[in-house]
């Protein structure tokens, strides 16, 4: 039992920041005089209408995306796109390319290869994904070159957004959208998951330039064709309504902090915070190869399982929870995503500093 609020590392659904919360708390009998929750508003109704069109224009601002490209809120999660990136887009010449570094990439070209000629054009699998490819193959007439950005499993991240040249780049940024600013006009198709770094799980946002939309195979399901879904403004259905007001209230909280330029200072400096903690230890070691450490997602072990298993209990008791590590890497793991506040790293540093000593 818990009388307040803990330190929440968990890799998602994670934290979300606390005025938000407060927020939607406040409205969530009566949304600013509708006499109604967001919860039970028809997703036709005008004061919807409302909060849907400024959602998606707050984050078309905070990402600065160009109007050449469509932002979707859709359902399914992440993996629903695993299928309906190729479904939409390996039409166009039959052939796609697959950076693999970690489990999502891996699901999603596995999928894709149900679809068409998908290969494997890098994998860091040799080492259990503890690093980034340095280099890779595009094939000229690949529809596409797909990779994850940031590998919430293994805590690895692309430092640099690969150049494909005249390939279009698709995306999985499920664990570190709007975590820093990005120039979205590199990108084919960016996507990702809310519940690590946007809003409650339910929305999956995907951006897309517009000439990719419209490709879809003939089998394509009617709700995962991009065309239709952007035709109809993420309105074919019903669309996750009280998902999409909450990453509204999230856009919000994020011009607060400085936009993203102001939220990567901030997630830098703790990232920076937690390795140099960990670096300064005898006995944690971090999974990732240094260049290729997460800001996101930091994992790292000590040289016994028993001794793990330890930390984490005893982090919790003190409410640094959820840091037990994915069971492929084993050991621990602290997602350190926008919501987590400095206190919560820094709370979580002390103690790694003082197990490390009482356990040497
Ligand atoms: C969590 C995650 C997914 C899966 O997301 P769902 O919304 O649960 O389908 C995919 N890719 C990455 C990088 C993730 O972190």
């Amino acid at each position: 039992m818990f009388e307040q609020r803990i330190y929440n590392f968990s890799a998602g659904p994670s934290m979300l920041p606390l005025q938000v919360l407060e927020q939607a708390g406040r409205e969530i009998t009566n949304y600013q005089g509708s006499g109604m929750s967001v919860m039970e508003m028809s997703h036709r109704s005008k004061v919807f209408a409302k909060i849907f069109a400024e959602t998606k224009e707050k984050f078309r601002t905070l990402l600065q995306v160009p109007e050449n490209y469509e932002i979707m809120f859709l359902q399914g999660g992440a993996s629903t796109q695993f299928s309906a990136i190729p479904m939409n887009l390996m039409g166009m010449t039959g052939k796609a390319d697959y950076a693999l570094t970690g489990n999502f990439s891996t699901s999603a070209w596995k999928e894709a290869k149900r679809y068409g000629d998908a290969i494997v054009a890098c994998t860091s699998e040799g080492e259990n994904h503890c690093d980034i490819p340095t280099s890779f193959q595009v094939r000229p007439d690949a529809s596409y070159f797909y990779y994850c950005s940031n590998n919430t499993i293994y805590g690895t991240q692309w430092k640099e957004v690969p150049d494909t040249g005249a390939v279009p780049l698709v995306c999985d940024m499920s664990s570190e959208i709007c975590s820093k600013p990005i120039d979205v006009s590199k990108f084919g198709v960016i996507y990702a998951g809310a519940q690590k770094n946007l809003a409650p799980a339910g929305v999956t946002i995907v951006i897309v330039r517009k000439d990719l939309i419209g490709h879809a195979m003939p089998q394509t399901p009617m709700m995962l064709d991009w065309k239709n879904q952007a035709d109809n403004d993420s309105m074919l259905n019903t669309p996750p309504c009280w998902c999409i007001y909450m990453l509204g209230l999230v856009c919000d909280w994020l011009e607060v902090q400085g936009g993203l330029s102001g939220v990567q200072k901030i997630n830098e400096s703790k990232a920076k915070m937690l390795y140099d903690a960990l670096d300064a230890t005898q006995i944690f070691a971090c999974h990732a190869k240094k260049e290729a450490r997460s800001d996101m997602n930091v994992t790292f072990r000590t040289a016994s399982a028993e001794l793990d298993a330890l930390f984490v209990a005893e982090a919790e008791k003190i409410g640094l929870s959820n840091l037990k590590g994915h069971r492929k890497v084993g050991g621990m793991r602290a997602s350190i995503y926008n919501a987590m506040p400095v206190e919560g790293v820094e709370k979580l540093c002390d103690f790694v500093t003082r197990f490390d000593k009482a356990n040497r």
